[in-house]
């Protein structure tokens, strides 16, 4: 049976763009899974990690993703670890850290999985307008299974605070800053 699933794409080193772009081009490369919904990409300030390394990093550029696939959620944790090892990120890396590529399973399908090294719902999804914002463009009614909020009213809940912006990509036009008011209205707007 095919599982809906979103994944969430970041990068913050190196050209972000077509790292995002060739990490989508890698997945959509395996048998057992289909991308079905690509984002419009985002660009977002890199919130400060605990005990993460110090001083500004790199703004990231951010996108959601949406797959079909008949893998089981460890089996396309293990595939998405083995993209971001051929990307070059290095593991372990300190907490933080900028990040060729950064992929994570933001939703699959209802599950709620509780393991060592995989959550989902992804635990941050709820408080991360860089995730939400690009998630609801694809995807505004699916619902996160632990609050029973759809993407759309999970990014409408969202105080403002960290900046996210659309990312006009095409021959590096200026980006139209969009906070993440902007980005609600977008989400209101497309409904
Ligand atoms: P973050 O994505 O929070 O910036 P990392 O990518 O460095 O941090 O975190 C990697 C770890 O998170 C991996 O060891 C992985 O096992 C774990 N993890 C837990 N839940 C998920 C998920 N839903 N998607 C991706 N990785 C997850
Ligand atoms: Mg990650």
């Amino acid at each position: 049976m095919d599982h809906i699933v979103y994944i969430g794409i970041g990068s913050n080193l190196g050209d972000r763009l077509w790292n995002c772009r060739r990490a989508v081009e890698l997945l959509a490369q395996y048998e057992a899974m289909k991308v079905v919904r690509v984002s419009p990409w985002y660009e977002s300030e890199a919130i400060p990690v605990d005990g993460g390394e110090r001083g500004p990093q790199p703004w990231f550029i951010n996108g959601a993703i949406e797959i079909r696939t008949t893998l089981s959620a460890s089996e396309l944790l293990a595939a998405l670890q083995g993209i971001e090892r051929e990307m070059g990120r290095e593991l372990p890396r300190s907490k933080g850290a900028p990040r060729t590529i950064d992929l994570d399973i933001l939703l699959y399908g209802g599950a709620v999985i509780n393991e060592v090294d995989l959550i989902i719902p992804h635990p941050e999804l709820a408080k991360r307008s860089f995730v939400l914002a690009p998630l609801c463009d694809i995807a505004p009614h699916a619902v996160e299974a632990l609050s029973g909020h759809s993407v759309k009213q999970l990014l409408q809940n969202l105080e403002a605070g960290f900046r996210v912006q659309a990312h006009t990509d095409s021959n590096s036009r200026l980006c139209a800053v969009a906070h993440i008011a902007q980005a609600q209205g977008r989400c209101n707007a497309s409904r």
